[in-house]
């Protein structure tokens, strides 16, 4: 298992906490690339490991340091595994804005004519040890679920409101962020992660 600063190819608050917690007992020190001067970089790709690998290694480049980024969204099984990169900006590529509401807007606009709303939320993290690290670890979380009409539940972000969970009876956002953090995509790919580290 590394004992070293890693840097993570994201400014988002809330990821450096949620790695640090679980990371941080596996004896690596997360900072935040910003804080480092790093740049965000782009995510051109089709799948969200290419967009994850690019993002590790443009962090590493960058700071000579291991590098640990994720990439997630959400796909939804009758959409061709849609908004899948795009979760983000899934209203904006499609002439709306870039906010929440309009993504889960337009989400029900494109399942309007589909009765079948399986969905998974998948997050990939990749792992370098070096820039041109020609062995990345790369760990795959994903969670599954449906896609309602009606909204459910304040806590979370993005489209956990209309991801719901048949197995615990409440969507995403009906579950407090402990036992999202237990459950969720991100938290079964960390688990995975550190495994890998660990062997
Ligand atoms: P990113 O990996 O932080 O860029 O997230 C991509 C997008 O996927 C987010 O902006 C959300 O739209 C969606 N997404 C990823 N994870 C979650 C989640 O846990 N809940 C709700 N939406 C999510």
């Amino acid at each position: 298992m590394p004992d070293s600063k890693v840097v993570l190819a994201s400014n988002n608050v809330g990821k450096l906490k949620e790695f640090s917690a679980i990371l941080g007992q596996a004896g690596l020190v997360m900072v935040a690339q910003g804080e480092l001067g790093v740049a965000e970089a782009d995510e051109p790709f089709a799948t969200f490991v290419e967009n994850a690998l690019a993002k590790a290694r443009h962090a590493s480049l960058h700071t000579g340091l291991p590098a640990l980024a994720d990439d997630s969204g959400l796909c939804v099984d009758c959409l061709g595994g849609a908004p899948g990169v795009f979760s983000a900006r899934y209203a904006l590529q499609n002439g709306g804005e870039k906010s929440d509401a309009a993504n889960n807007q337009h989400l029900l606009r494109m399942l309007a004519p589909h009765r079948d709303r399986i969905a998974s939320y998948v997050a990939v993290l990749v792992y370098l040890r070096s820039a041109d690290d020609p062995r990345p670890i790369v760990a795959e979380g994903i969670w599954k679920g449906e896609v309602v009409d009606t909204p459910q539940g304040t806590n979370g972000f993005g489209y956990d409101p209309y991801f719901y969970l048949p197995d615990l009876g409440k969507t995403a956002a009906q579950l407090s962020p402990e036992e999202k953090n237990q459950f969720s995509h991100r938290a079964q790919a960390l688990k995975k992660l550190i495994q890998a580290l660990r062997a």
